[in-house]
């Protein structure tokens, strides 16, 4: 046995052995080589730009310490986003959350932004300066975006009327326009 693949074998090996779908220790997530998952999120370990980033599923770089509590805390800010991505779907997360994030990564107060703050929230995370008003706020940005919130101020926008007059007939259509809307986006 001396293929040269033997090394990149036995780190696959490796990974489907200690695979847990819900897996709740960040560290097993960083000892992993290629993938793992973390509470029900896929997890993919990636070496590109030496950035961690989310999708729908984590994209975890490597080369992070397993022991460092602050490379831990990588993976549950990902999954932050993780939870954000199902809350508001692929199309208001990668508008709201995704893009954002690219533009600002050389903002120096990077996580008070809000789609950072939210991930932070998400994932139980303090960090030092970072105050749960912060944190808060964040949480407060993304629920904008769910599809329960964006029904629920329609509604609050209808007209009271009553049954089967032509405001409840238009009351009813709005709904039916906002409603499909926000499930065709999510
Ligand atoms: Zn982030």
């Amino acid at each position: 046995m001396t293929w040269s693949t033997q090394p990149v074998a036995r780190q696959l090996q490796a990974d489907f052995r200690n695979f847990r779908l819900f897996n709740d220790s960040p560290k097993v997530v960083l000892e992993s080589h290629y993938f793992s998952a973390y509470r029900g999120a896929p997890v993919v370990r990636l070496s590109v730009d030496n950035r961690s980033f989310s999708f729908g599923v984590l994209f975890i770089q490597r080369g992070l310490d397993p022991e460092d509590e602050s490379h831990r805390m990588i993976v549950r800010h990902e999954y932050g986003h993780f939870l954000d991505f199902l809350k508001i779907g692929p199309v208001s997360y990668l508008a709201v959350v995704g893009i954002p994030s690219i533009l600002s990564k050389n903002n120096p107060a990077y996580y008070e932004l809000k789609w950072e703050a939210s991930a932070d929230y998400n994932g139980g995370i303090k960090r030092k300066g970072i105050s749960q008003e912060t944190l808060q706020r964040g949480a407060d940005y993304t629920n904008k975006f769910s599809p329960y919130h964006l029904l629920k101020s329609a509604a609050g926008k209808l007209k009271p009327s009553p049954a089967g007059s032509k405001q409840q007939a238009r009351n009813y259509s709005q709904i039916l326009i906002v409603g499909s809307t926000a499930t065709f986006i999510y």
